[in-house]
């Protein structure tokens, strides 16, 4: 929105306070769309709706504090809503959509893309994992638990294509211990709280196999292989077709909207004029249609930085140097694969990722083999550790999505390990993509973080806080779904309020 559809929704708004009683329904609809388009004329109407008494003395407040402000104000905000979501990846329209669900709330998503998912979100193995692999504890484990219960009820409600393939992560003698200290921790794993028990059988089920069992399952298994963990609940899903029924919801909704190839290039903490209660939220300047398209502001009174590997930088955007949080960034390579060696696999087989010594690969979860739901067998990820080099920007590993022959070799010698017979020919460069990483080489287990941030230290900023995403990284594909659910009806709720 422009300056002048910002004096037009003032114009409308004191027009509609001062003859409410004669201005129709009809007319203000009218009004609204004529100015702001269809797009944006539901979050005016829901505006203008939710703060009559106030919005004059709003307007005006708003304009003297951002013309008051010292040192390049950002823009004064032109609407204003309650979330405003930053990023389309499957995580911010997870959250987006739940968001839609509640009652008299405005939100709008926020993307750089003109498509939801282009980046990390469609460059992922597309699998629903089990939660076999983190900390009893921790976020990774509770949220891919519940995530991938209600990602299978949401696929079969929605027509997303899935499919329950089961997985084998398969050992060498060596490695029996691994796989059997997996078995215990699943066998104790608890139905994850705060969400509610979904079937009366385990959380987590495996069993062990034997060798030989193994490789009746798939005859390709190396002799090698003394083991293996069957995980039954493992499966693969079309992260597209999963996407596009979140944009659904979300489009299908009442108050929610989607902007596409929109920028967030500014946010700012905002204390100032009254509005609906509060004197607290965020300013969130974007920029539509490239570095010479429109800017435009929005004041939202909770913000949720969903943007991936971006989403440090915003926070660090508002911290002083010392307290900026660290990034790392790891490419991982898939390859097609046609050829020999793979017969019989119909289900995902994962090596024991590399430890070193250390209690758990953390880091990777080893070259595996996935399915698509067209039958097509491919391998990876690996894990390379990128960095910017001087002069780079924050997006530099882009750079590093294009796929190359430089990884096959290794690759092939890690299936190698598990499925002998597979030729390095059979091997074809696929697509890249990069974990947002929390901690960098050998920095062992990091969960995901639910960060938060305040417009201030007053008691009243608990309630309008900016909620960071860090470290989403696998299994954030299968958890986006209780991502979002734990977002808002445990941390916005319960937390910060509701309100
Ligand atoms: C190699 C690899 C394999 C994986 N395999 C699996 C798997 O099999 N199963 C699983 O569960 N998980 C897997 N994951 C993890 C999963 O893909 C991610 O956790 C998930 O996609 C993260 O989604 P997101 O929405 O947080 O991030 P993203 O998909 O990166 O979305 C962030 C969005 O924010 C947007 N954005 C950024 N900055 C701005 C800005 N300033 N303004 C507006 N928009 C902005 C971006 O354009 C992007 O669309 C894998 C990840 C990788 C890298």
């Amino acid at each position: 929105m422009v300056r002048e559809q910002y004096n037009m929704l003032f114009v409308i708004a004191k027009s509609y306070l001062d003859t409410s009683q004669d201005m129709s329904t009809a007319e203000l609809a009218e009004s609204l769309i004529n100015v702001f388009g269809t797009k944006y004329s539901r979050n005016m109407w829901i505006f203008l709706k939710q703060r009559p008494s106030r919005i004059n003395d709003y307007f005006t407040e708003v304009q003297n504090y951002w013309q008051r402000s010292p040192n390049g104000p950002p823009k004064a905000p032109e609407s204003a809503v309650d979330y405003i979501v930053v990023g389309g990846g499957v995580v911010g329209l997870a959250i987006a959509r739940k968001l839609s669900q509640l009652e008299n709330r405005s939100t709008i998503l926020i993307e750089r893309h003109n498509h939801a998912g282009e980046e990390t979100s469609s460059r992922n193995s597309e699998v629903i994992h089990s939660g076999l692999y983190y900390p009893p504890d921790s976020l990774k484990t509770r949220l891919c638990i519940r995530g991938r219960e209600l990602l299978y009820r949401h696929c079969i409600a929605n027509n997303v294509p899935f499919r329950r393939t089961g997985k084998l992560v398969v050992a060498t003698q060596k490695q029996l211990p691994y796989i059997e200290s997996l078995h215990a921790k699943a066998r104790k794993l608890e139905w994850p709280y705060p969400f509610e028990r979904t079937s009366d059988g385990p959380a987590l089920p495996t069993q062990l196999l034997s060798g030989s069992n193994a490789r009746l399952i798939v005859p390709g298994l190396s002799k090698e292989i003394a083991g293996a963990l069957w995980c039954p609940e493992t499966g693969v899903v079309d992260s597209h077709s999963l996407m596009e029924s979140f944009e659904k919801d979300i489009i299908d909704s009442e108050s929610a909207d989607l902007v596409y190839s929109t920028r967030v290039v500014r946010v700012d903490p905002f204390v100032g004029p009254e509005i609906d209660g509060t004197k607290r939220g965020w300013v969130v300047q974007t920029m539509t249609g490239g570095e010479c398209g429109e800017s435009g502001s929005i004041l939202t009174k909770t913000l949720v930085n969903a943007t991936g590997l971006s989403a440090p930088m915003m926070v660090n955007s508002l911290l002083p140097e010392a307290k900026r949080i660290p990034m790392f960034y790891a490419r991982g390579s898939y390859a097609k694969y046609y050829g020999p060696g793979i017969e019989g696999a119909k289900v995902l087989i994962y090596p024991c990722p590399e430890i070193e010594g250390k209690a758990h690969g953390f880091q990777s979860l080893g070259t595996h083999l996935t399915i698509d739901l067209q039958g097509h067998v491919r391998f990876g990820p690996d894990l390379q550790w990128i960095w910017a080099t001087d002069g780079q920007d924050a997006d530099f590993w882009k750079t590093h999505l294009v796929p190359d022959d430089s990884r096959l070799t290794e690759m092939y010698e890690a299936v190698a390990q598990y499925l002998p017979n597979v030729r390095l020919e059979g091997f074809k460069p696929d697509y890249v993509g990069i974990r947002p990483k929390a901690v960098g080489p050998g920095g062992g287990f990091a969960d995901f973080v639910f960060r938060d941030d305040y417009p201030d230290a007053d008691r009243e900023s608990l309630y309008r806080p900016m909620i960071s995403l860090l470290g989403i990284e696998s299994p954030g594909l299968t958890a986006s779904l209780a991502i979002a659910e734990y977002l808002v009806e445990h941390k916005l709720e319960h937390v910060h309020g509701g309100r």
